[in-house]
């Protein structure tokens, strides 16, 4: 793999990069079948990442006509990363053996380790028989939607096909590793302004926040609108935030800490709660919540922007939704794709109905989704909210820091390539402005050094 890297390095054609012959094995970062029950018995919080994710070589799987081989640059933990390596709330070899029964090439991923991760960018450096779009050489950044284009259910909303998956997640030869297999209708171009780290950091996280709010599939956010975003400096919550902003809206932002609350601020976000030091405590018990809270929650928003939100942004799940429903105002919308504290979720629902409000719910993106907030990113419109680099090594110690919420933004893994490297077109980093693209990881850095 380092004959890719120094080839792509020196600025080797497509030509010279395809002469390279795909290794018969790559580094690669995965939890093992037999390992599923090493945390039995323990609670969520103590299901250590570092115990069940391995780095070590991996054969090559063989490839499909439609697909690519990408060498990958750089990659990035996502909360599914968490998920996979404690084993909650399933053991992700089920839907390996699942994918395993549908066909000859789905076969490829039933095996007894699962290459994770579900972002990243680098190099086209082989393509399938049946890719028309992309060639070898091309620098892209890679979206996780995993859909079966011959299935007719897929034709509308891919989103919505029979057999959509996750990459990395649902799929093995996941993105942190350096060597990937994705489908071509998984490839974007990546942003040239950007080195291959805060490229790679995007494209999950930036998509799922912009179908939540933006697209049509889910809120459908208008200009002006008022969002309340929990974790609103978390993976989903930064790139929200921002979506809101450009769209001339109010966000009102949640977050745990003060030094989020400032980095809120930086951001562009005024109205800001933080959990925490206001001491929001939705359920007395396990078993009850607390209505008074719920107000309470809802009078701090009535005092900061002078009504009730238009869109509530939801995923920490049990612990939010009853307040995240009694906030959004009447004819409002809730719009949820996790369950991050739990999945029984309650609610009041004389709230819901009473005052005709909307809960909506939203998974991933599709192709277009994806391209589009990919976009948006290219233009310089959104920015990455890259904090730190992990070595793929590392991969283990990264999500345990996103396990306990340790972390702000998005956490980059470095693949292939050296920090700092990749960027192709510098005139337009700095017209977009360094310190905007910078700022989670300058803003991680100054409390480092603090
Ligand atoms: P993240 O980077 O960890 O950010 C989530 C933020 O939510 C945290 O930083 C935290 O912020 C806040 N939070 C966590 N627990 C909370 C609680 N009990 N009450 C209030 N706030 C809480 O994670 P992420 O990448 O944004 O992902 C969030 C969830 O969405 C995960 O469950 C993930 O699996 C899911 N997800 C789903 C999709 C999809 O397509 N369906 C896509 C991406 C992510 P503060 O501590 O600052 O408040």
């Amino acid at each position: 793999m380092q004959d890719f890297l120094e080839a792509i390095n020196s600025g080797a054609s497509g030509e010279d990069i395809a002469a390279i012959p795909i290794p018969e094995s790559f580094r690669a970062a995965f939890v093992k079948r037999d390992e599923t029950d090493m945390f039995e018995g323990l609670e969520s919080w103590e299901k250590d990442p570092r115990k069940s994710v391995h780095v070590e070589d991996v054969a090559t799987p063989e490839l499909a006509p439609d697909e690519v081989y990408v060498a990958v640059m750089a990659s990035s933990i996502n909360f599914n990363t968490v998920w996979t390596s404690i084993f909650e709330p399933l053991p992700t070899f089920g839907f390996l053996d699942r994918l395993g029964k549908e066909s000859v090439w789905g076969k490829r991923h039933d095996l007894d380790y699962h290459v994770i991760g579900s972002d990243g960018s680098g190099v086209v450096v082989q393509t399938g028989s049946a890719v028309r779009n992309w060639k070898v050489g091309d620098r892209v950044v890679m979206h996780c939607n995993h859909v079966d284009d011959q299935d007719p259910s897929a034709h509308n909303d891919s989103m919505q096909a029979a057999n959509q998956r996750i990459w990395g997640f649902e799929t093995n030869f996941g993105g942190l590793a350096d060597l990937t297999v994705v489908k071509a209708n998984q490839l974007m171009p990546k942003p040239t302004h950007l080195t291959w780290e805060e490229s790679a950091v995007n494209a999950l996280c930036a998509s799922t926040s912009y179908r939540m709010l933006v697209s049509d599939n889910s809120a459908s956010m208008k200009q002006g609108q008022s969002v309340l975003i929990w974790g609103a400096t978390g993976g989903l919550g930064g790139y929200a935030v921002q979506l809101v902003l450009n769209g001339g809206g109010t966000p009102v932002g949640v977050v745990s800490s003060p030094e989020k609350a400032e980095l809120l601020n930086q951001l562009g976000c005024e109205a800001v709660i933080d959990r925490k030091a206001e001491d929001f405590q939705f359920w007395s018990d396990p078993h009850t919540q607390d209505e008074g809270e719920w107000r309470r929650f809802g009078k701090r928003i009535r005092s900061m922007i002078g009504e009730d939100v238009d869109i509530v942004f939801e995923h920490p799940g049990r612990q939010t939704m009853g307040a995240s429903v009694f906030a959004a105002k009447r004819g409002g919308t809730v719009v949820t794709c996790a369950a991050t504290s739990g999945y029984m979720i309650e609610y009041d629902n004389r709230h819901l109905w009473m005052k005709l409000k909307r809960i909506v719910s939203s998974h991933f993106a599709n192709y277009e989704e994806a391209w589009a907030m990919n976009k948006l990113i290219d233009q310089g419109a959104i920015q990455p909210i890259l904090s730190a680099v992990y070595d793929l090594d590392q991969v283990g110690e990264a999500a345990n820091q996103v396990h306990h919420n340790l972390h702000e933004g998005k956490l980059g893994v470095m693949c292939l390539a050296n920090e700092g490297e990749g960027i192709t077109d510098m005139e337009k980093r700095e017209r977009i402005g360094v310190e905007k693209i910078e700022m989670f990881r300058n803003h991680a850095s100054k409390l480092e050094n603090a």
